[in-house]
C-alpha cells in the first residue's frame, strides 16, 4: 500500500524545525523543473549517496537500471495504445521544424508532457482521458511529413483513441453498478466481463486456504476459445522483452549485494520473473519483509492494485532506496512500541492482533522512482500487500523523506496559509508543527496503521471489493490520527508539545472538507481511494460532531473557513470511526463499507467546490506534483572497471522523458 501526499501538505508552506530552516537558507538547489496543465515537476536530492561504499553504489546503479527498464510495462498496462501513441508523439515532437511558439505546437507539447507524466493518455490521478487542445489536422499534417511510422497500431486507430472523447474515456472506472471492466480503458483485461472475471477467480479461490496467493497480481485476463484464461507477465510470457532487461540488471546488482540475505532476495525475485509463479513471489515477499539489516533496499515488480477496478492486478513499479539512519530513529521508536499501540487502540479486541509481528519501519532516501511511482510518487509505502504475510512475517514500512523534503522546500511562500487557514494562531501552529506531525502521520499510517488489526477467519482479502482500497486507507489514516494525539508520543520522545497534534488535525480536516477538492473538476465525483478516504473521515467527523459543534464551517468576508472548537472531542470521533472501520474490515462487511463510502466519500457539494477552485485559482499552486530522477553515471578506470558512480541533478523533464523513451524502450508497442 502506498500513501500519497495530501493536497494540502504539498501545497503548504511548512516551515518548521530549526535544523530544517538552516538548510533552506543556504540552499540554492532549484527544485522546480517544469510546470504545465495541473502539474508541477520537481527534482529531489539524494543526500548521502556520495558516502556509500563503491559496492553499495554499484548495487544501486544496477537496481536503478532494472527500475527504468520496466517503464514500458506500466505504459502498456495502463492502455494498450499508450506505447504506439508515445512513439508517434515523440517522433512528431523531435522532428517538428515549424514554429515552436505556435498555438498548435504549444498545445501539442503540453499534451505530450501530460501523457509522459501520466504514463499514458489518462490523467494519473483522475484516470480521465486527456483532451488534446491541438487539432487532429495539425497532427495529421505533421505525420504526413514523416516517413510512414512503425506504430504497430494503425494511424487511424491511434487518432481515434486520442481525439474521440467517447473512446477509452476512463482508465479505471469505479462507478457502482456498472461493468467495471468493460468501462475501464486499462489493459489488464480483454474481452471479458466483470461477472466472468469474478466467477473465474471465485472458482480458483479456496476459502479454507490460509496462505492464498495474490490471485491475478501478474496477469492479464482474456478470453481464449470462449474460455477465461490468464496471460502471465514473465520471461517468455507477456512483457518478456522488458522483463529480460530487468532480470539482466537484477543479476548484475546481485553481484554487489550487501549480504547473503539480500543476494537471496534478488535471486528469488529473478526466479519469480522467470516462472511467473505467485508462490515464488510470496517467498520473495517474505524474504524481503524479513530483511531489515541491509542498507540498500528496493521494490521491483507488480505491486499496487489501484489501477485495477477489481483490485487484482499489480501495476509495475520500482523504487530503489537506502536507509536514512538518523531519521529512522523515529520510526524505530514507533515499531518497537507496536504492540502497545495495537493493545491500546479503540478497536474491539476480537479484531486486534494478539501479537503484532515485525512491524519494521524506516525512513529512506529514494535513489530512483520508476514505473507506477514515477513521476508522481508516494511519500510512504507499506509492503508486502498480502494480508497473511503481513500477519505471519510482518511488513516493511518506509517514509521517503528526501521526497517529502522536496515537496516542502518547493512550497515555501506559496500563499496557501493566508488564503485558507482561519487565523494567525492556527497558521503559527501549522508553521511550528505541521512538518513534524505530517511526517509522524505518515510513519504511523505506514508502520502501524496498515499493519494493525486482523481479518476474522474466512474473510477474503478482497471482501470489500471496489471499496477495499478506500476502507484500507481510511483505517490506516484513522489509526495515525487517533495516536497522533496520544501522550505516548510525548512519553517516547517523538513530540515535545502536547498541542502539536492539532496542526495535523486542522490540516487534515481542512483538506478533507475543502482544499483537496481543488483536484476535482467541476461536476465530478471524488474517485481516487486516498481522496475518498480523507473525505470520508472529514465529513463523518464533521457530521457526528455537529451536535457538540466540534468542527465549524465559518464564513468570513464571503469565504468559508474551518474552525475546530474541540480537538479532544475530535480525537474521540476519530477513535469511534476507527473502531467501526476495523469492524468492517475484519468482518468483510461490504454493505457497511459501501454505505460509508457512498454517504461521505464520493459526492461533492458544488458550492464549496466552486469556492475552493476560485480561491485556488488566485494562488499559483499546481494540484499535482511529481519528479524527475537524478542521473547516475559510472566512472570507469583505464581497464574499464567501475571506480565510482556519480549522481547529477541537471537533467530536465523533457530531456529525461525523451532519453527514457529512446534508451529504455523494451517493448514493441502492442506486445
Ligand atoms: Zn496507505
Amino acid at each position: 500500500m502506498k500513501k500519497l501526499i495530501p493536497a494540502f501538505a504539498m501545497a503548504m508552506s511548512l516551515i518548521t524545525t530549526s535544523c530544517h530552516k538552516d538548510e533552506v537558507k543556504t540552499d540554492e538547489f532549484d527544485y522546480t523543473v517544469d510546470k504545465f496543465a495541473d502539474i508541477e515537476v520537481l527534482r529531489y536530492k539524494v543526500p548521502g549517496f556520495e558516502d556509500l561504499s563503491l559496492n553499495q553504489k554499484k548495487l544501486i546503479y544496477y537496481l536503478t537500471e532494472a527500475a527504468i527498464w520496466g517503464r514500458d510495462i506500466l505504459w502498456d498496462q495502463n492502455n494498450e495504445y499508450n506505447l504506439p501513441i508515445r512513439r508517434m508523439l515523440e517522433t512528431v515532437y523531435t522532428n517538428y521544424d515549424g514554429d515552436r511558439n505556435s498555438d498548435d505546437f504549444k498545445n501539442f507539447e503540453r499534451y505530450l508532457k501530460q501523457v509522459w507524466f501520466a504514463n499514458g493518455i489518462h490523467h494519473h490521478y483522475s484516470t480521465d482521458k486527456f483532451t488534446p487542445a491541438f487539432s487532429r489536422e495539425f497532427l495529421v499534417a505533421e505525420l504526413d511529413k514523416l516517413p510512414a511510422g512503425d506504430w504497430t497500431a494503425s494511424q487511424d486507430t491511434i487518432l481515434t483513441i486520442i481525439f474521440d472523447s467517447a473512446v477509452a474515456a476512463k482508465r479505471v472506472n469505479q462507478a457502482e453498478g456498472q461493468d467495471l471492466i468493460a468501462t475501464s480503458a486499462n489493459n489488464l483485461y480483454k474481452g471479458v466481463s466483470q461477472a466472468e472475471v469474478e466467477a473465474y477467480y471465485d472458482a480458483l479461490k479456496n476459502p479454507a486456504d490460509t496462505t492464498p496467493i495474490s490471485y491475478g497480481l501478474n496477469t492479464r485476463v482474456i478470453k481464449e476459445d470462449g474460455k477465461v484464461v490468464e496471460q502471465t507477465y514473465k520471461l517468455g510470457g507477456l512483457y518478456s522483452a522488458a522483463i529480460e532487461k530487468i532480470v539482466e540488471n537484477l543479476e548484475k546488482a546481485q553481484e554487489f549485494a550487501e549480504n547473503d540475505a539480500q543476494r537471496c532476495i534478488i535471486e528469488t525475485l529473478v526466479d519469480y520473473y522467470r516462472s511467473g509463479d505467485l508462490r515464488t513471489f510470496d517467498e520473495y515477499s517474505i524474504l524481503w519483509a524479513e530483511d531489515t539489516d541491509s542498507k540498500v533496499d528496493f521494490i521491483n515488480g507488480f505491486i499496487e492494485d489501484y489501477g485495477d477496478p477489481l483490485g487484482m492486478t499489480g501495476a509495475w513499479e520500482s523504487i530503489v532506496n537506502f536507509k536514512n539512519e538518523e531519521a529512522s530513529h523515529r520510526t524505530e521508536l514507533l515499531s518497537s512500541n507496536a504492540q502497545w499501540f495495537e493493545d491500546n487502540s479503540p478497536v474491539d479486541s476480537r479484531f486486534k492482533k494478539d501479537e503484532v509481528k515485525g512491524v519494521s519501519a524506516k525512513v529512506i532516501t529514494a535513489a530512483i522512482l520508476a514505473g507506477d511511482a514515477y513521476p508522481a510518487t508516494p511519500i510512504g509505502i507499506n509492503l508486502p500487500n498480502a494480508n497473511w504475510i503481513r500477519a505471519a512475517h510482518g511488513s516493511k514500512s518506509v517514509t521517503l523523506e528526501n521526497i517529502t523534503q522536496a515537496y516542502d522546500e518547493a512550497s515555501h511562500g506559496n500563499g496557501f496559509n493566508e488564503e485558507f487557514v482561519i487565523d494567525a494562531e492556527t497558521s503559527k501552529l501549522l508553521d511550528d508543527y505541521l512538518f513534524i506531525t505530517d511526517n509522524l502521520h505518515t510513519d504511523l499510517h505506514e508502520c502501524l496503521g496498515h499493519g494493525s488489526g486482523k481479518l476474522l477467519p474466512g474473510v477474503a482479502r478482497d471482501a470489500l471489493k471496489a471499496h477495499g482500497s478506500t476502507i484500507e486507507e481510511t483505517r490506516a489514516d484513522l489509526f495515525a490520527l487517533y495516536y497522533l494525539a496520544d501522550p505516548k508520543l510525548i512519553e517516547i520522545g517523538l513530540l515535545d508539545n502536547p498541542e502539536a497534534y492539532k496542526a495535523e488535525y486542522y490540516k487534515y480536516i481542512l483538506n478533507g472538507l475543502m482544499t483537496q477538492l481543488m483536484r476535482i473538476e467541476p461536476g465530478k465525483d471524488v474517485e481516487e481511494a486516498h481522496m475518498r478516504n480523507r473525505k470520508l473521515i472529514a465529513e463523518w467527523v464533521y457530521e457526528h460532531g455537529k451536535a457538540d459543534n466540534v468542527i465549524e464551517l465559518v464564513k468570513q468576508d464571503g469565504k468559508t473557513y474551518v474552525r475546530i472548537n474541540d480537538y479532544e472531542a475530535l480525537r474521540g470521533l476519530f477513535g469511534q470511526l476507527l473502531a467501526e472501520i476495523q469492524r468492517i474490515t475484519s468482518e468483510g462487511d461490504y454493505p457497511a463499507a459501501r454505505d460509508l463510502v457512498e454517504t461521505y466519500a464520493v459526492k461533492v457539494d458544488p458550492k464549496i467546490h466552486r469556492e475552493v477552485l476560485d480561491r485556488y485559482a488566485r494562488l499559483s499552486i499546481a494540484p499535482y506534483k511529481g519528479f524527475v530522477n537524478p542521473v547516475y553515471t559510472p566512472v570507469t578506470g583505464e581497464d574499464g572497471t567501475i571506480t565510482d558512480i556519480t549522481v547529477s541533478y541537471d537533467e530536465d523533464y523533457v530531456p529525461q522523458m525523451l532519453r527514457y523513451g529512446r534508451d529504455y524502450s523494451a517493448l514493441k508497442p502492442a506486445e
